[in-house]
C-alpha cells in the first residue's frame, strides 16, 4: 500500500527563528504518515540539522536543471544531497507561471534529482480558465507526457506527483474531494497505461488550500496519497493537525 505523505511548502517565508520553532514543534510530534518540509534555500542546512534523526524529511523548493558550472543563482541536486536534503519540488505552478519553467526543464530537473538519490515531487495542475474550458485533463496529461515518455524506465519510487489546481493555490478555494479524486484517478490511469506496477506504487498528492478542516476528507479518497500544503504549513499546530488527518 502507498504510505501517505504530507509535505509543507513554505515558499518565500520563514527566518532562522521560525525555522527552529516550526521544526522543533513538528519533530516533537508523532505521525503515522511521512512528513516533509520545503523551507527556502538559506534554511535548508539548518532544517536538516534541526530535524536530526526525526522522521521529518527536508526538501528544496527548486533545483537546477544542470549538474554544475556557470549558472549564477542556481543550486544543483548534488548540493542539495550534500547538505542532507532528501527531496525537491519541481514544476510548482508559481515556478511555471512566474519564472517560465517548462515541461522540458521539469524533466531535466527530475533527472538531476534522481541521479543524486533525491525524490522529485513533480507538480501539475490546470488554471481556472483551463478547467472552465473543460481542458483540465488534457492540460495535466500534457504536463506529464514528457516525464512518462522519458522516465518510464527509471525507478519511480523516487518520483511523487502532486496535483495542484492553480485556482486552488493560496486562494482559500479547495477542489472538492470528488473533483480532486477524479483528477487523481485520471493521473493514475496515465501511469497505468505505462505500467500497472507504477500506477499502484506512485504517490499522488493533492495541493490547493489544504487545511486541518478539509484534509481528512481529501486524504480519504482512494487515489489521494497525502497533501502538498502551502500557507497552512507555516503554522505548526495547523500543519500537525493536517499530518494527523
Ligand atoms: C502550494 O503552494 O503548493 C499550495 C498548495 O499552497 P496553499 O496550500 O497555500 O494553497
Amino acid at each position: 500500500m502507498r504510505r501517505l505523505l504530507v509535505a509543507g511548502n513554505w515558499k518565500m517565508n520563514a527566518s532562522v527563528a521560525q525555522t527552529e520553532a516550526l521544526l522543533s514543534a513538528l519533530c516533537a510530534a508523532e505521525f503515522s504518515c511521512d512528513v516533509a518540509v520545503f523551507p527556502p534555500f538559506p534554511y535548508l542546512a539548518q532544517a536538516v540539522q534541526t530535524t536530526g534523526n526525526s522522521t521529518v524529511r527536508v526538501g528544496a523548493q527548486n533545483v537546477a536543471s544542470e549538474s554544475s558550472g556557470a549558472f549564477t543563482g542556481e543550486v544543483s541536486a548534488s548540493m542539495l544531497a550534500d547538505v542532507g536534503c532528501r527531496l525537491a519540488l519541481v514544476g510548482h505552478s508559481e515556478r511555471r507561471s512566474l519564472y517560465g519553467e517548462t515541461d522540458a526543464q521539469v524533466l531535466e530537473k527530475t533527472r538531476q534529482l534522481l541521479a543524486n538519490g533525491l525524490t522529485a515531487v513533480v507538480c501539475v495542475g490546470e488554471t481556472l480558465e483551463q478547467r472552465q474550458a473543460g481542458r483540465e485533463e488534457a492540460v495535466v496529461a500534457e504536463q506529464l507526457a514528457l516525464l512518462l515518455r522519458e522516465l518510464s524506465n527509471y525507478d519511480w519510487r523516487n518520483i511523487v506527483l502532486a496535483y495542484e489546481p492553480v485556482w486552488a493555490i493560496g486562494t482559500g478555494e479547495t477542489a472538492t474531494p470528488e473533483q480532486a479524486q477524479a483528477m487523481h484517478a485520471f493521473i493514475r490511469s496515465l501511469l497505468q497505461e505505462k505500467d500497472p506496477a507504477l500506477a499502484a506504487a506512485t504517490r499522488i498528492l493533492y495541493g490547493g488550500s489544504v487545511k486541518a478542516a478539509n484534509a481528512a476528507e481529501l486524504f480519504a479518497q482512494p487515489d489521494i496519497d497525502g497533501g502538498l500544503v502551502g500557507g497552512a504549513s507555516l503554522d505548526a499546530t495547523e500543519f500537525s493537525a493536517i499530518c494527523q488527518a
